[in-house]
């Protein structure tokens, strides 16, 4: 079969690999109608998460039809149109009881590799790192499904793969990041990023009640998108995004900071973009943390600060002084997008329509092309769906 497939730093390459098949009772095999180019892959493709080998399947967006079952899959059968979350999760774990699924005890074989970088390891992911569990990821035609009597939703309706397929990890990451903002009456929700995670983030924060929602970015045709879903914008290259908050919020500033960005931000004042490049290519430091930096001088005191821009290791010139003495909360992590599917799709079923971001429909075989374009932002390429077959 067709795979996209990580060949080193800024290449990728569609190769002919082995089909997937069965390896545990609880696997299923997905044939990809639809899978998406996630800014994480960005990561992935820039050389800045450890433990990737050359060869290695790319994709943790993808839906599909089952088309094998394990004999311990019993709510899935072949023919079957579902969406798959990019975190592997078991079900049965300590995590996985309290919802926390990206954090499944059970699904990552290597966890090792990962407590040394991390202490201990969170869940296996599709596609993302021999760190995350060496799996295969969905960018092919045909996917292992691990846990598959856990993980994948159906979808039993005509509603069709643009809609529901970012049920798989952007709509509910960005949910969750507006949800963990504890929105009330009358807050002020800042948004850093406004790609489509950003984007969503934005939306579900209107959504949830906010009364306002600012979004953070530097390219005209993406602020647009998130102008669209109904939030007020700021070009960083225009404004200074600390002051134009202050003015928004009589002083005080927003009640809770979303970082949308991670952990390879771009930053106008040069100085400090050098600085965090230098480190980051010496290694020295592995993420240039500027948004989150940002967000957390922007937000009220007491405010919240919710990351799910992704970061890879260790960060430098954290603003620790103004977290503490502001006592700040941060909340984070990958999404536990298990717990979200069903009222996710419940929501585009009574007609939100989370398509909105999809810029370029393209085939499996043209993912170098796409990667590039969406790395470098041409075409005002904010979204790209993949069609295998
Ligand atoms: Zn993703
Ligand atoms: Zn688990």
């Amino acid at each position: 079969m067709k795979a996209n497939c990580w060949m080193g730093r800024n290449k990728v390459e569609v190769l002919d690999v082995p089909e997937p098949g069965i390896l545990n009772p609880r696997d299923a095999v997905v044939r990809v109608t639809s899978t998406a180019i996630c800014g994480s892959d960005l990561h992935l493709y820039d050389g800045y998460i450890p433990t990737m080998r050359k060869g290695d399947v790319l994709g943790h967006e993808f839906m599909g039809e089952v088309v094998e079952v394990g004999p311990g899959v019993a709510n899935l059968r072949p023919g079957d149109r579902v969406v798959v979350p990019f975190p592997i999760a078991c079900g049965a774990c300590l995590a996985c009881e309290h919802g926390m699924y990206s954090l499944c005890e059970n699904s990552n074989p290597n966890a090792g590799l990962a407590e040394k970088m991390m202490g201990h390891s969170p869940a296996g992911i599709f596609g993302y790192s021999h760190m995350l569990g060496g799996y295969p990821g969905g960018q092919a035609q045909y996917a292992r499904v691990p846990f598959a009597d856990i993980g994948p939703i159906k979808i039993d309706d005509d509603l069709p793969d643009e809609k529901v397929l970012f049920l798989s990890d952007i709509l509910p990451t960005g949910w969750m990041g507006a949800e963990m903002c504890d929105i009330k009456p009358g807050d002020v929700i800042a948004v850093w990023g406004a790609g489509p995670v950003g984007q969503f983030a934005a939306a579900a924060a209107l959504q949830l009640g906010a009364e306002q929602v600012v979004s953070i970015d530097r390219f005209p045709y993406r602020l647009e998108i998130a102008g669209r879903a109904g939030a007020l914008t700021l070009n960083y290259e225009e404004v200074d995004v600390l002051d134009a908050l202050r003015d928004i919020t009589a002083g005080r500033g927003p009640d809770a900071c979303i970082d949308a960005v991670g952990m390879e931000a771009h930053y106008p004042v040069a100085a400090v973009q050098a600085y965090d490049r230098a480190k980051q290519a010496a290694r020295l430091e592995t993420d240039r943390p500027h948004a989150l930096r940002e967000a957390i001088m922007a937000c009220r005191n007491g405010g919240i600060v919710s990351v799910i821009g992704v970061y890879g290791g260790f960060v430098d010139k954290f603003p620790m002084g103004s977290f503490m003495n502001r006592s700040l909360t941060m909340r984070t992590g990958q999404c536990h997008v298990q717990r979200y599917m069903k009222p996710l799709l419940d929501r585009i079923r009574e007609g939100f329509d989370p398509s909105f971001v999809i810029t370029h429909h393209m085939r499996l075989e043209d993912a170098p092309r796409a990667f590039e374009m969406f790395k470098n932002k041409e075409h005002y390429c904010n979204k790209v769906v993949l069609s295998p077959w």
